[in-house]
């Protein structure tokens, strides 16, 4: 067993051992310390790979005793993720269901797009090079056979040549991507394919080797499978070939990936849930935009859905004021960054902390952070990248002085009821940037896509954030916008018209007067 392991892995791998003696679900989620990567992925079950009844382990299988009890509830609790998996393979995940309720599922679109879409990486090629024979240690399924005869010398060969190939093939996308981390590919076989046909080769060769055992015979089926899968997701990306989809390239520290997403997932939505399942309820705090329910209805392909608006449960107006900062409109200016952080110290300076900034853009956070921590030592200045999200919110949470700055997910992931959390300063408006690969060619479908795409996308998602600052009824605090546009452009009527209705202010003096009523109250 150790055989599969590098030498780095050992001791967590002896502190999952020793976890599996204690706990009663085998939930990576209850790992106290997140295991190193790759290692989970080693030890979690692999559906291609999973014996079923005839494993020696059936019976204290943490993952067959929670199917057992799945198949038995009458009400299944699964996230997005597991449910497009779900539709991604033609049902084989989850049981039969005939009813299905979608919370938070303004997020539906997102992760049916990462699920419908078909994608390889250097990481996946890597991954199955490695399961047969790691570079490192020379051992795998290839050496495991009990069998090493001929066929597996040939298998052990390709996979050496294989791994050249992939170097070659990743080299020639990060050529690509040189200039810039994502990149729309428009042009057929934009690099030379020289990975696909030696993966089906690599295929047809696994097929050959003599399996000696059920268990062998199910292990060499499923990785030449992953090798055909993994050709034929190259070949999709290269040659373009599925109508409606939009390819790209991205690259991510070390990881480089091509991609091909589903541009409209409307009709197959329809097709494939809507039309197949009796009951769909999709709630959220954030499916309308200016108080209707359009955009949603026209990108999830819903034709003509019951619908109700429910009015926030909070009282916004006693309990928040909104400050819209009047002089950060140009955000194209050489002063901006200064003027931007001049306003954000003001700001603080009047919350003391307590506060969540949250940015669209990484680069302007760590520009701010760095101003914030010079010139306002005083503050606990606490930055997403820095640590774990569940970390920081805690150590945020101990802190009165602390300000926490977030971007993407702390939009919509985090929850601080209470004291802890008395200010949410949005610093722009969260337009989707125009040139990413798949807003750019979901924008090209539409006649007018900044109203029909953009203007909406980004009022959900300020909703969103808006949404982090009252999270109880006796909550109390303000959302201060640092981005003039919302008053000074026609499409911030939008952004105004769907968050509840509350005191709304330019004069920092009153956000002041406000805090100083917080502190007395
Ligand atoms: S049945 Fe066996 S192979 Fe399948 S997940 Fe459980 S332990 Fe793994």
């Amino acid at each position: 067993m150790h055989d599969l392991y590098e030498q780095a892995e050992r001791e967590p791998l002896n502190q999952l051992f020793a976890w599996s003696t204690t706990t009663r679900t085998g939930l990576r989620s209850e790992l106290e310390t997140e295991p190193p990567p790759g290692l989970w992925t080693k030890a979690c079950r692999q559906a291609d790979l999973c014996f079923g009844k005839d494993c020696s382990f059936y019976k204290d299988c943490y993952y067959q005793k929670a199917k057992a009890v799945e198949q038995q509830a009458h009400i299944l609790v699964a996230n997005h993720h597991l449910f497009f998996a779900d539709m991604a393979t033609g049902g084989n995940v989850l049981p039969f269901y005939k009813a299905v309720v979608f919370d938070e599922a303004h997020q539906v679109e997102d992760v049916a797009t990462d699920y419908l879409g078909v994608e390889v990486s250097n990481y996946s090629v890597r991954y199955l090079l490695d399961s047969l024979m790691s570079q490192r240690t020379r051992k795998g399924m290839l050496t495991r056979l009990t069998n090493q005869g001929a066929e597996a010398q040939v298998a052990r060969e390709m996979t050496d040549g294989l791994r050249l190939a992939g170097e070659n093939f990743f080299l020639d996308l990060a050529g690509l991507l040189r200039r810039e981390p994502a990149l729309r590919i428009r042009r057929k076989n934009i690099i030379p394919d020289m990975l696909s046909e030696p993966l089906l080769e690599l295929k047809d060769a696994l097929l050959e080797l003599k399996a000696e055992s059920q268990e062998e015979e199910q292990e060499v089926k499923a990785f030449a499978s992953r090798a055909q899968t993994l050709a034929s997701a190259i070949r999709l990306n290269l040659e373009q070939g599925a109508e409606g989809f939009v390819y790209w390239a991205e690259r991510e520290n070390t990881r480089y990936r091509l991609v091909a997403s589903p541009i409209d997932l409307s009709e197959t939505l329809r097709e494939n849930l809507f039309a197949k399942t009796d009951t769909i309820v999709l709630t959220s705090a954030t499916l309308s935009a200016a108080g209707t329910f359009t955009y949603i209805k026209n990108r999830l392909g819903l034709d003509a859905p019951g619908e109700l608006l429910l009015d926030s449960p909070f009282d916004f107006e006693k309990q928040a004021l909104l400050y819209i900062s009047p002089c950060l409109d140009d955000q194209q200016a050489p002063e901006y960054q200064q003027k931007f952080d001049e306003e954000l110290k003001a700001i603080l300076s009047v919350t003391q902390g307590r506060t969540l900034v949250l940015f669209t853009s990484y680069s302007q956070l760590k520009k701010s952070a760095v101003t914030l921590r010079a010139e306002m030592p005083g503050l606990g200045v606490l930055c997403q990248g820095e640590m774990p999200a569940y970390r920081l919110v805690k150590q945020f949470k101990g802190i009165s002085n602390a300000v926490l700055l977030g971007t993407a997910s702390f939009w919509q992931g985090i929850d601080i009821p209470g004291d802890a959390l008395q200010c949410v300063v949005i610093a722009k408006l969260p337009f989707a940037v125009p040139d990413d690969p798949l807003v750019e060619a979901r924008m090209e479908q539409l006649k007018n896509p900044f109203f029909e795409y953009q203007v909406p996308q980004a009022t959900l998602l300020f909703r969103q954030g808006f949404g982090r600052l009252i999270r109880t009824r006796t909550d109390r605090g303000a959302v201060v916008v640092l981005d003039s546009r919302i008053m000074t452009k026609n499409y911030g009527k939008w952004f105004l018209r769907s968050i509840p209705k509350c005191r709304v202010t330019d004069d920092r003096e009153e956000l002041r007067k406000f805090f100083e009523n917080i502190r007395r109250s």
